[in-house]
């Protein structure tokens, strides 16, 4: 059900987001800014800025918007079979836990072997058994597994992936100062005119029947804050008949207003992704960590009325733990044949891909602050490091030094 309603959404916030960006460029460059040009007090070198202005702002937006729009479907798409290097366990990487890796080998009727890792797969969708590296999520709207996963946005219908998102940045932090900027000549004498509307609405008689006097206006409107906005609208569309060529007309209001709303929403996503980007998560990460508390706090609260654990809970519990399976390659001794190595698995509190604040954004957005530039911004912030995200330099060496440690305590034991 939820898949649909995003399906649905999909088809049509792209289209009604590219049709504002078109609405409100042309008015601003067609009709404010000439406006101010013949009317203002302050000279006309505002008005030509404001010629100007709303080009140079809303070409940027809508580009890093089509870019993410036209993503191909296999973008992030990690490769069917983990490259060479994980394959011949040359180097560090997350692998199944062992109990994990027991079951799919007993599954398959291999031998199994503590020892050996087992990289991750996906049967999804259309994945097929492709290879499932550390921070890649299936997505069901795609039915793709995607490295680098944030969440499926249906305002660009398409993932948002860490390669990317530069791109989604720009977009929202370009779009506070463009819709600001571009509409701040009308705020006022739209807001006069809105008056306007709604007392004219009280004085037109159609629309006081219709409307003011109509018993069912206040449940078609949705409570009084919707009564009042539907009497000013009908208000506002007499006052359009009466001076047809005003640019203080009822779409152009409408359209300021849907700006401000859109303005108001990209802030809030901008700062939420910046937070957790400064952390390290991705928006999955965040999602899985509020559920593993919840599964954790209801078999507490369970444990403390001495009831039973149902196993789903239990399920859940394991499935968004925060612990990852690291497979440690040991040094190459003289003679040996094959690369030895162990897995390890990560202590409670350590956080693996937490570099960070700086160089959490760096990984994601490069190095320093150009990335917001337009022309960087429509570029991949990371290639296939996504599906070999670094590892956090301490938690990499108490890995290796646990690795040396149970290695050599195996040894002894034989
Ligand atoms: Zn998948
Ligand atoms: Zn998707």
């Amino acid at each position: 059900m939820a898949n649909l309603v995003i399906r649905l959404l999909q088809q049509l916030i792209p289209p009604l987001l590219l049709s504002y960006f078109y609405f409100a460029w042309k008015i601003a460059t067609f009709e404010v800014g000439p406006n101010l040009i013949s009317n203002s007090t302050s000279g006309p070198i505002i008005g030509y800025l404001y010629v100007i202005l709303p080009s140079l702002l809303i070409v940027p937006t809508t580009l890093s918007f089509l870019r993410l729009y036209f993503l191909p479907s296999v973008q992030s798409v990690p490769p069917l079979d983990p490259p060479l290097l994980i394959q011949d366990k040359k180097i560090i990487f997350e692998c199944l836990s062992p109990a994990e890796a027991k079951i799919i080998r007993l599954a398959n009727d291999e031998e199994h072997d503590d020892d050996e890792p087992l990289v991750e797969r996906c049967y999804k969708g259309e994945c097929g058994g492709r290879w499932k590296p550390a921070r890649t999520r299936h997505c069901n709207t795609c039915e793709r597994c995607r490295g680098g996963w944030d969440h499926h946005c249906p305002i660009f219908a398409n993932c948002l992936t860490a390669p990317y998102m530069r791109s989604f940045l720009a977009l929202l932090l370009y779009t506070l100062p463009t819709v600001t900027i571009i509409s701040l000549p009308l705020y006022k004498p739209l807001w006069t005119r809105c008056r306007e509307a709604y007392t004219l609405s009280w004085t037109n008689e159609y629309i006081r029947q219709n409307w003011w006097e109509w018993r069912y206006s206040w449940i078609v409107a949705g409570g009084p804050i919707g009564r009042y906005a539907g009497g000013t609208f009908l208000g506002w569309k007499e006052l359009d008949k009466i001076d047809e060529d005003s640019i203080l007309r009822l779409n152009v209001g409408l359209m300021v207003l849907l700006g401000i709303i859109l303005a108001l929403i990209s802030a809030g996503l901008a700062y939420t992704t910046i937070s957790l980007l400064i952390k390290g998560n991705l928006t999955i990460d965040r999602g899985r960590s509020t559920a593993h508390n919840q599964a954790l706090m209801a078999i507490r609260r369970l444990q403390l009325q001495n009831q039973s654990i149902p196993a789903k809970l239990e399920a859940n519990l394991a499935k968004f733990s925060d612990q990852r399976y690291f497979f440690v390659p040991l040094p190459l001794t003289e003679g040996q044949l094959g690369r030895k190595g162990k897995i390890v698995e990560t202590l409670p509190h350590e956080r693996p891909y937490d570099h960070g604040l700086k160089k959490n954004l760096h990984i994601v957005l490069g190095r320093g602050w150009k990335w917001i530039l337009p022309w960087n911004a429509l570029r991949r912030g990371m290639d296939d490091e996504v599906f070999m995200w670094p590892i956090q330099d301490g938690v990499e060496r108490r890995l290796r030094e646990e690795a040396q440690r149970r290695f050599q305590e195996g040894d002894e034991s034989r």
